[in-house]
């Protein structure tokens, strides 16, 4: 089978691999339809976030299940799924609490990082890592649920309630799902970002949106917002921490969301405790967030309740799609690989031309709702 396999800082290759197959009893082997590009493959790409060479990238993915092993019981041949990547032992104490996405045997399990991932046309997967779609959910609104999952998670994080009011620096995939989930709790939410197009793509979804393009972040949202400082603020740039602690308001959280393993800020301790700011890292999600995000993209995606325009919510965010072959369009669409990135983190940030970009492994004729015809 094709697959795009990582091959150091800078690149990758499509290459012929061995199909997958079922290697234990609970085994199942997913056809994969397509997968998002997440930021975090572009910061693997770029020599930000470390990968094992040699892996298959790819971890956003959905596709139709082709073989299951003979102790599978959840998920059936032909059945509509989307991969939950973050895998875990299940045994170990923090997954024994709960909180699987800091299982302690991760080494190894990453999907996409240092496990095969989904750039490819199918992938082998334990049962209880893949989740079935509810019928009618469009493709495109499918694939954004495991980013829709890290979402719910940071949010839930903060604790937003009906009289925060939310600034979410950044408008990419992220920022805007962030936006959308804490819009159904906060009484306000900003969204403030640099790129052009990304604004235009925010300006027609939130109503207060601010230009950060030429101007430091932290002023220009206070400024815009009349003088008042946010009770809570997401970065999801991974690069805008220092900007999220001066525009927070006093005793409110900052959330950290985007990954650059580059990018550090000068901390003063008591900056926080004078101000009373808590500063919040919420990771990836649990295992028992992935059904909810399941359930909250079927309501966002819903066919019958349009968001902009005629389209859903949710199946608007994916603005592009590219077949395996074409991957380099697929970057290149998210500001290339070669460009600085971020709030001033390292010059100028890159230019989108995209909100959230799909690989598509499968290459037959699809239906209206983006799914492969007979899947
Ligand atoms: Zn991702
Ligand atoms: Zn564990």
């Amino acid at each position: 089978m094709r697959a795009l396999v990582y091959q150091g800082p800078g690149s990758a290759e499509l290459q012929d691999r061995p199909a997958a197959q079922l290697v234990t009893g609970d085994d199942v082997v997913v056809e994969i339809v397509g997968t998002g590009v997440c930021g975090t493959d572009r910061k693997i790409l770029l020599g930000r976030f470390p990968a094992r060479p040699g892996v298959v990238l790819g971890h956003e993915s959905v596709g139709v299940v082709r073989e299951t092993g003979p102790q599978v019981r959840s998920v059936g041949v032909g059945d509509r799924v989307v991969v939950n990547p973050t895998l875990y032992c299940g045994w170990c104490v923090p997954c024994r609490r709960g909180a699987t996405n800091f299982c302690r045997h991760k080494a190894g399990t990453e999907v996409g990082v240092d496990r095969d991932g989904t750039y490819a046309e199918a992938v082998t997967l334990p049962e209880r890592f893949v989740e079935r779609i509810p019928a009618g959910l469009p493709f495109h609104s499918a694939v954004l649920i495991e980013p829709l999952a890290c979402v719910l998670n940071n949010v839930e994080a903060a604790s937003v309630t009906f009289d925060d009011t939310v600034v979410v620096l950044g408008a990419g995939p992220i920022g805007m799902l962030t936006a959308l989930v804490a819009a159904r709790q906060a009484r306000r939410v900003t969204v403030a970002e640099p790129d052009g197009y990304r604004l235009e793509q925010a300006r027609e979804r939130f109503t207060h949106v601010v230009d950060v393009a030429d101007a430091d972040p932290a002023e220009a949202v206070v400024k815009a917002s009349g003088g008042e400082r946010p009770s809570v603020v997401f970065d999801t740039s991974g690069t805008g921490l220092d900007s999220a602690l001066r525009l927070v308001d006093d005793g409110g959280r900052v959330v950290v969301m985007g990954f650059d393993d580059t990018y550090t800020v000068p901390l003063r301790p008591l900056r926080l405790t004078n101000r009373g700011i808590r500063l919040i890292g919420a990771g990836d999600y649990r295992a028992d967030i992935f059904p909810v995000a399941v359930d909250l993209a079927a309501e966002l995606g819903d066919p019958r309740r349009p968001g902009v325009g005629a389209v859903p919510v949710l199946e608007r965010l994916v603005t592009h799609e590219f077949p395996l072959e074409r991957h380099a369009e697929a970057f290149a669409a998210l500001g290339g690989l070669a460009q600085g990135d971020g709030y001033g983190a390292t010059g100028r940030p890159p230019r989108y031309d995209a909100l959230k970009v799909v690989i598509r492994s499968h290459s037959g004729p699809v239906g209206s709702d983006g799914w492969p015809v007979g899947a």
